[in-house]
């Protein structure tokens, strides 16, 4: 064990970067611990045109390079390692690491959230090729071109409408014959002209790998196991999103879908001192600047919280 830190930062997504360059030109001198597999979602995508900043679009993974340089500009030192374990029940708190542990006096959780997939071997292969996770993010990039949605939650259902706007037919593949979907969302889709459902359907490939793009979806009636195909450009996975939080079970109190609940308009958990940002806590937004803003405040908590308990 080392001497205690002000802030320990886990995570190496935009909110966990952002939190660290507050922290650190804050001089509170930012432990972060980045994993084994940093950057976080943006490493699966292409090109991101939303971020504010970069005109033309900037790809994910330099998006996240830059981020970490910033990070790391001003001081941060970083650990590539995943966190095992945290004690959130004794101050200082302990984060252990590749069998060793750091104290903090706060600690921001930025962990993030995964999108849940399919599970298809294509579909790794294509994701920010035509497979996609984020209509917001990807779907201007398939404004008159054929997609698809899979999905028959809220979240599939706000893609379609999303897609829908932006302009042609989107079709909607669903596992049942009834969506999970809020009435109120369902109604807006089933009045939407553009949006089509496919019923108790199962995406079973992901065409074409070869060439590096969606071309073909194949789908499998789960009634009849009829087998069709569907020219598509962009297919969007919307089965719902997992967020990393497992590792804070038992520590801070987490809402019934796993997220990690904080005071409203803040980023502070169940535990003083401990700040949650961006998707971990984030069921609504997911957006790289959203979670980017959201580390700034964490950060800025933290420093206020160090003022009033440690000065
Ligand atoms: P969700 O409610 O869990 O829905 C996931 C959907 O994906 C379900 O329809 C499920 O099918 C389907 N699915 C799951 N695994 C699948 C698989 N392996 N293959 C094919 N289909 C699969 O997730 P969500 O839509 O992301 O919503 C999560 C939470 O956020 C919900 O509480 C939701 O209300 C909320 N949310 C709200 C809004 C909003 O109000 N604007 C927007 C987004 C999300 P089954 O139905 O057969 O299980």
């Amino acid at each position: 064990m080392t001497t205690t830190r002000k802030v320990i930062i886990i995570g190496s997504g935009p909110a966990a970067y952002t939190a660290a360059i507050y922290a650190a030109r804050a001089n509170l001198a930012p432990l972060q611990f980045i994993g084994l597999q940093p950057g976080g979602q943006l490493m699966l995508t292409t090109l991101v045109e939303n971020y504010p900043g970069f005109v033309e679009g900037i790809d994910g993974p330099p998006l996240m390079e830059t981020f970490k340089k910033q990070a790391e500009r001003f001081g941060t030192e970083m650990i590539t390692e995943d966190v095992t374990a945290v004690d959130f029940a004794r101050r200082p708190f302990t984060v252990s690491a590749g069998g060793e542990s750091w104290e903090a006096l706060t600690v921001i959780v930025a962990t993030g959230a995964v999108a849940k997939l399919l599970g298809l071997e294509n579909e790794s292969v294509l994701m920010g090729r035509g497979v996609s996770t984020c209509a917001t993010c990807d779907g201007f990039f398939f404004k008159d071109q054929n997609v698809m949605v899979v999905g028959g939650g809220d979240s599939a259902v706000e893609e379609a409408l999303y897609l829908a706007r932006l302009g042609r037919k989107v079709e909607v593949v669903h596992r049942r014959d009834t969506l999970r979907a809020s009435k109120i969302m369902q109604e807006r889709a089933f009045k939407n002209p553009k949006i089509e459902f496919i019923w108790d359907s199962a995406v079973e490939d992901i065409r074409d790998p070869e060439i590096g793009r969606v071309t073909t979806v194949a789908l499998r009636n789960l009634k009849t196991q009829a087998l069709s195909e569907r020219p598509v450009d962009g297919l969007f996975i919307a089965i719902g999103h997992q967020p990393n939080t497992e590792l804070f079970r038992g520590q801070l109190e987490l809402l019934p879908n796993d997220y990690v609940k904080v005071e409203p308009g803040t980023t502070r958990t169940s535990v003083p001192g401990v700040f949650a940002a961006g998707d971990v806590q984030d069921f609504t937004y997911r957006q790289a600047v959203t979670a980017a803003g959201s580390g700034c405040m964490a950060a800025l908590e933290a420093e206020r919280f160090l003022e009033a308990t440690h000065s």
